[in-house]
Parts: C-alpha cells; structure tokens; sequence
C-alpha cells in the first residue's frame, strides 16, 4: 500500500524537474572536491573534476551552488536565473507575486510550480495531521516574525487570529490552477519554497549534464550524484547550541537533500519574561513550537518533502515525528536533536552519521 507521500514522490519527479561564512567554510571543507573525477560517460570530460561556486541572495537567504564539469558555468547560471524567477512567483514581500496577488484577493489562479507547491502543502498538511499548514502566515505576522517587530500576542488577538489558520479551507483546482482562500485567510510557502527550488536546481543540473552539484540554499543543502571522485558528500548538520562553530553530526549522502529546521534560526527573546519564541509555529495552538526538539534534518531524495517535513516533525517532537517515520520509512530519514543535545537518527541512516555525540538509533 503505496502512502500519500510516496505517490507525490513519483509524481514529483514526473515535474522534471546566512549562515554565510560558515557554510563557505563547510562546504569548502566537506565537499572539496579531491583527485581527479572518474567519468562514467562514453566521452569523459576533461573538466570532470573542476568546479564552479555562485553565490545567490534570494529568497531572504544566503545561497551557494556548486557545479562540476565542462558544462558547469551554463549550469549554474540557468540555476540563479530560475532561483529568481521562482522568487519573483512566490515572494510574500513582493506586491506582484502570485502569493501575493491571491492573499490579497481571496483566489486566483497561479501557475504549475506554485500550483505543485500548494498541492504538497495541501497534501502534507494531511499526512502530518495539520502540524504543517500552508495558512499559518497570519500568525507569523501576528507574533512579528514578518516585519521583525516582535509581539508576544494577548490572547483574545491569538483566539482572532486562529480563526483564519487552517489548510482544510483552502481550495486549489489542479486542472486550472484555481486557488481560493477563505475569508481572512492568507498563505505562505516559505515551509517549503527553499525544498522545492534545490529539486528543480538538480533538474537543472541533469539537463546541463551535469553528474555532480551540490548547492546550499540558507544551510539546506542538495546534492546531485557523488562527489567527482565518486565519494559520497559529507553534510555537517549544525550543533543547535552553537550554530556558527559546531557540528552535531556528519551525514554521507548521494544524490540527496539534508534539509534542517532549527529553532536557533529566527527567534526572539520577550524581555519582561526571559520566554524565547521561534519562528515555527505549531498550528493547533498559534504559539510558536516548543516540542522538545531543538534540530530536526531530514534526509531524502526528494527536496520540497524534506523541507515540510523537517518543519513539521520540529513541530510534532521526537515520539510523534519517530512514530511518523515508521509509517514513512521509504521515504525519508531524519537526524533529530532535542532540547538536551541527545541525537537521534534513524535506522536508514545508520551507516552514514557519525557524530562526537552518543547516537540513539530509531527503529
Ligand atoms: P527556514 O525556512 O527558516 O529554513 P523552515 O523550513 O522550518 O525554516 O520553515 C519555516 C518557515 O515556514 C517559517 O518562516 C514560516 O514561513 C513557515 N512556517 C512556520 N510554521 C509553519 C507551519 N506550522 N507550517 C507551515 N509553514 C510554517
Ligand atoms: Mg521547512
């Protein structure tokens, strides 16, 4: 019995498709390319092995794509120009995106690549029952987290707010791209915008030819094929407590996303209390998440799901998301860190994490 997610998966990939100096650092150090490539086309290209890097600011974030072999430079050029053509068509700051034009108006109609995203949120907001939801952007703003004015809301503007949260009222057509909101509501697809845009960059890559990439689009990272030496690539996953400096764990990888939601990534501290409020919001109660986890990465192949997802178990905490996992297993692994620095991985991954920390393995 194939699970909703897995039947996305397929049709997925039917769509054919600033943590700045660290991540230089981190990938200059775990994804250097070393040797010379081995080719495995009938014509090996003499520039297998060297590499290309361009830097993106998009997205509100910091972004590095890396290319390797002769047609790298096309590549990646053709990778930014969608990076901002994407952004143009999702951004909620841009009056004239088509985010913004449905928030405004209740509906419209959006095009295939938007009408994918809300398709998966849609779906997804299923599947992890309403831990993630596409409409959550009223209370985003309601706490401040838009415009980084910071509010800790009353709860009669929390009870208001609530009112107009929730992915069951939103309706999309597929066949005409119809999107309708109901009354009040407003959407936002930054739970999985960055997931989605590294898949279409490997596409990208794939119709350049290119056997190896990897980009880091704000610490989410994808990767296309092996390393030109025909290694795996080894993703640092970043210690919560010390996000600059520290590794909680290393990750080998082929042709796969490692997306991470972090609590340490937007936040406020409320000064009368001492409370800190993050920038995932747990639905079912409008309060920024406090589920116990500090770190959730989520390993798969495919990058829009890793990045709900990664939002969603941060939101459901280690016993649910481990129990999500089991129903889920085909489709993704995860690394979970909780408030206490444990890490926890799955059993998918077991041969591919190591960590200076104890590992618990799920099963
Ligand atoms: P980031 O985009 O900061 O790397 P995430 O992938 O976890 O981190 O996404 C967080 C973003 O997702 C928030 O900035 C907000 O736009 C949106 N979001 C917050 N809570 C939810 C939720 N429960 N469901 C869906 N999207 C959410
Ligand atoms: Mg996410």
């Amino acid at each position: 019995m194939k699970s909703g997610i897995m039947r996305r998966f397929s049709c997925i990939r039917r769509w054919g498709i600033a943590f700045a100096c660290v991540c230089l650092l981190l990938t200059g150090l775990l994804c250097g390319c070393g040797g010379r490539g081995t080719a495995s086309a009938a014509t090996p290209d003499p520039e297998a092995s060297e590499r290309s890097t361009i830097y993106v600011d998009s997205m509100d974030t910091f972004m590095e794509l890396s290319a390797f072999g002769s047609t790298r430079a096309a590549a990646l050029q053709a990778a930014k120009e969608e990076i901002l053509r994407l952004n143009d068509i999702l951004s909620i700051g841009l009056e004239n995106s088509e985010i913004s034009r449905v928030n405004r108006t209740g509906s419209g109609k959006v095009s295939n690549d938007t009408a994918v995203m809300i398709r998966e949120a849609l779906t997804l907001y299923e599947e992890t029952e309403g831990a993630f939801d596409l409409t959550v952007y009223p209370l985003m703003e309601l706490w401040g987290f838009v415009s980084k004015e910071y509010h800790v809301p009353t709860e009669e503007e929390l009870a208001e707010t609530m009112l107009r949260v929730g992915a069951d009222r939103v309706v999309l057509d597929d066949e005409t791209g119809l999107v309708t909101l109901d009354s009040g509501q407003a959407i936002d697809l930054g739970g999985i915008a960055k997931g989605f845009t590294s898949q279409r960059l490997m596409e990208i890559f794939r119709e350049y030819n290119v056997e190896s990439a990897i980009v880091s689009l704000g610490g989410n990272m994808q990767c296309l094929g092996t390393k030109p030496d025909g290694s795996p690539w080894r993703i640092g996953v970043k210690d919560p407590f010390n996000p600059d400096f520290g590794l909680s764990a290393i990750v080998k990888i082929v042709d796969k996303a490692v997306i991470t939601s972090g609590g340490y990534e937007r936040f406020f501290v409320d000064e009368e209390t001492g409370t800190t409020y993050r920038h995932i919001i747990d639905p079912s109660t409008g309060y920024p998440a406090e589920s116990g986890l500090s770190s959730v990465s989520i390993i798969s192949s495919d990058g829009m799901l890793g990045d709900g997802l990664s939002t969603a178990l941060y939101i459901m905490g280690l016993d649910k998301a481990a129990d999500f996992w089991r129903s889920h297993r085909d489709s993704f692994d995860a690394i979970l860190i909780d408030n206490n620095g444990n890490v926890y991985i799955t059993e998918g991954i077991e041969g591919d994490v190591s960590s200076d920390h104890t590992i618990h393995v799920l099963r």
